[in-house]
């Protein structure tokens, strides 16, 4: 898409605890569909909120007993819709679409739909009423840690996204809802639903998952291919990858630089861009294209109708690189190490 920043101003506005009203949730009921990674988090933090939760899982769901014993009241999906002024949409996003068709017909004037991912909005497979809210609300860190750190008194980074705002006050309401998950503790990020699904699936493919992914196991080839033993390979291209990191989460590419030898540093900053070239970035460019203009959607899509073959094919591929059981092996022998240097407490690099 040409205009592919026109509509999507720039702006970031973080809001914080005193920029939520409680008042617009602490009297409704929320409605979580779904009990995994966030379904568990929201609903229990929305309960040790003060705030009336039902959790919608399907009668066969194995997530039942979980919810029960977490204290959680449980109905089907369409049964707690029809209770909830606000339905929290936290099943996997591929089964979203069919859940929302059971749903639908509970959603009342002035109800709310919410998201904590734009994928099915942002891509048509869900189209809302009209006349119900739609928000989202997506906490940047899995489940557990929304969970653990609203335990701790702690919060988690969020994103806050209104699609339909069909009340005059969805934003106010989704404020609240972060709130009452700990996200505004930390700080909560207004988007949009298109730039953080956009964003999501471009970070995920080019750089987080699938980038580094493949630098990892490039980097393996090259080695072993080159002569050098396999263990070598593995400790230089990927165990060492989470020590850079840190360095990078704590204090950007500078920390890194800054720790890592001189040699190091100039050695990266010469070669590092002769690996990472322009054709890997005309390659970014046109997966970000197929991410703008549904292609890449529409091909998820067909693929999950078709019952994954593809997917279960390039998983079945990835586990059995030679890199994947050097790792385990390694690994193993490392845990062994940890416990004898227990006494020692300092780790080398
Ligand atoms: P999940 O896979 O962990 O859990 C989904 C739950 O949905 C299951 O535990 C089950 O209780 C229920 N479920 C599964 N299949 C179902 C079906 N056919 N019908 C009804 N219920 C079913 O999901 P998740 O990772 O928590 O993702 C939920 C949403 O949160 C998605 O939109 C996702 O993109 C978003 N999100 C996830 C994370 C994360 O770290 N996991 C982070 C931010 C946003
Ligand atoms: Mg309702
Ligand atoms: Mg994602
Ligand atoms: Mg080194
Ligand atoms: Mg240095």
């Amino acid at each position: 898409m040409s205009d592919a920043n026109a509509d999507t101003e720039f702006t970031i506005d973080v809001y914080y605890d005193d920029d939520a009203d409680r008042s617009q949730i602490d009297d409704k009921t929320v409605a979580v569909l779904g009990y995994g990674s966030q379904g568990h988090a929201h609903a229990q933090n929305l309960a040790d909120s003060g705030v009336d939760v039902v959790v919608g899982l399907r009668e066969d769901s194995s997530s039942r007993d979980a919810a029960e014993s977490d204290g959680l009241r449980v109905a089907t999906p369409v049964e707690a819709a029809a209770q909830a002024d606000i339905v929290s949409v936290l099943v996997p996003d591929t089964v979203q679409p069919s859940v929302f068709e059971d749903i639908k017909g509970e959603l009342e004037p002035g109800n709310t739909l919410q998201f904590a991912h734009g994928f099915n909005i942002h891509y048509n497979q869900i189209q809302p009423p009209e006349d119900v809210d739609v928000t989202m609300i997506a906490p940047k860190s899995p489940g557990h840690l929304v969970r653990r750190n609203y335990e701790n008194g702690e919060g988690t980074p969020g994103l806050l996204a209104v699609y339909q705002d069909a009340t005059g006050t969805a934003k106010q309401e989704a404020l609240a809802y972060a709130h009452a998950i700990g996200c505004t503790r930390a700080g909560v990020v207004e988007t949009t639903f298109r730039e953080e699904t956009e964003t999501d699936l471009f970070g995920e493919q080019a750089v987080l998952c699938g980038g580094i992914a493949s630098l990892i196991k490039q980097g393996y080839e090259t080695l072993v291919d080159a002569g050098y033993s396999k263990e070598m390979a593995y400790f230089e291209c990927l165990n060492e990858m989470k020590l850079i990191v840190d360095l990078m989460y704590e204090g950007g590419l500078g920390a890194m630089w800054g720790s890592v030898s001189d040699t190091a540093e100039f050695g990266g900053l010469t070669r590092g861009d002769r690996i990472i070239d322009e054709h890997a970035r005309a390659n970014m460019e046109a997966v970000l294209e197929e991410v703008q203009s549904g292609e890449f959607a529409q091909e998820w899509i067909t693929e999950n109708q078709a019952n994954r073959p593809k997917y279960w094919q390039l998983r079945a591929q990835e586990e059995n690189h030679e890199i994947e059981e050097v790792g385990a092996r390694l690994r193993g022998l490392f845990a062994w190490a940890e416990e004898d240097e227990e006494t020692e407490d300092e780790s080398e690099d």
